[in-house]
């Protein structure tokens, strides 16, 4: 089977199901630039537990985990089919590990996915972020799942570069970020382009407004896993730059990819383009 880059993806706003802005089609194309995966492994920021978690329900139910959106949102669905094997494979690889039979998808996994394989056919499962550990207990957690990705599993790491709701500025244009937001972005994008893990997994003292950026880290926790699954040479590359409403840095990445597979989109050029 073929081995498949970890992605990360910040994956901002509900919102942009119903209004895809630059973010959608960036996150199709980027599907499209993959090799296609026997399954997905989802790493959500919206699965928060004590210790890790992989979901086995077969099919997963969508969870419409988001409140006071506009009805046409809840009418929306990701009917994929579930792997309850995977799920055994993976919980036989992590000690510890806590398998859920009835969790489903939530938005941090199947908003990105309705953009990047919109016929829903192939297998996804879920596993959590622990905001009580730390970014290397992910970046560990990461590596025990390399085999995964060199087996034709898409590990897709579902979080948000920044992610302040409070700083939020409800008429911000997109590309339009707050200063302390674009400084955590540059710092964080140039630590991740260096690999440089000793700033990266210390990120809440070495990153300027880290706090700030992040008051809660769960946003952030998914690229780690991604980081850690992606193997010591793979480097990191941009497949999207954009801002959205002020405060949430979009960018996403993807581990391991030759720079040149990346279709149309190269390292902040969006970015660049979006913030001018
Ligand atoms: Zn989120």
């Amino acid at each position: 089977m073929n081995s498949i880059p970890p992605i990360f993806i910040s994956h901002g706003s509900p919102m942009l199901m119903l209004e895809p802005g630059r973010a959608g089609p960036a996150w199709q194309a980027l599907a499209r630039s993959l090799p296609r995966p026997r399954a997905i492994l989802a790493v959500s920021a919206h699965w928060t537990t004590l210790a890790p978690a992989v979901s086995a329900a077969a099919p997963p139910p969508t969870i419409h985990d988001f409140h006071g959106f506009p009805e046409a949102l809840y009418d929306l669905d990701y009917p994929a089919p579930g792997a309850p094997e995977l799920a055994a494979e993976l919980a036989a690889m992590v000690p510890g590990i806590h398998v859920d039979p009835r969790r489903g998808l939530d938005h941090g996994a199947w908003s990105p996915l309705r953009a990047m394989y919109p016929a829903a056919d192939i297998p996804v499962i879920q596993l959590s972020v622990m905001p009580r550990e730390d970014a290397a207990a992910h970046y560990r957690l990461g590596r025990t799942l390399q085999s995964l990705a060199q087996d034709g599993v898409l590990v897709l790491a579902s979080g948000g570069l920044t992610h302040n709701l409070g700083d939020v500025v409800w008429d911000a244009a997109d590309g339009i970020a707050l200063p302390h937001v674009r400084e955590f972005r540059d710092a964080f994008v140039d630590a991740l382009r260096r690999r440089d893990l000793q700033v990266l997994l210390d990120w809440q003292r070495q990153m300027p407004h880290a706090r700030r950026a992040h008051p809660t880290p769960e946003h952030l926790l998914p690229l780690f896993v991604a980081l850690g699954a992606a193997g010591d040479d793979a480097q990191p590359v941009t497949a999207f730059s954009d801002y959205q409403l002020g405060a949430l840095a979009l960018d996403s990445f993807v581990f391991g990819l030759p720079e040149n597979n990346m279709p149309g989109v190269t390292a902040d050029s969006r970015a660049q383009r979006a913030v001018q």
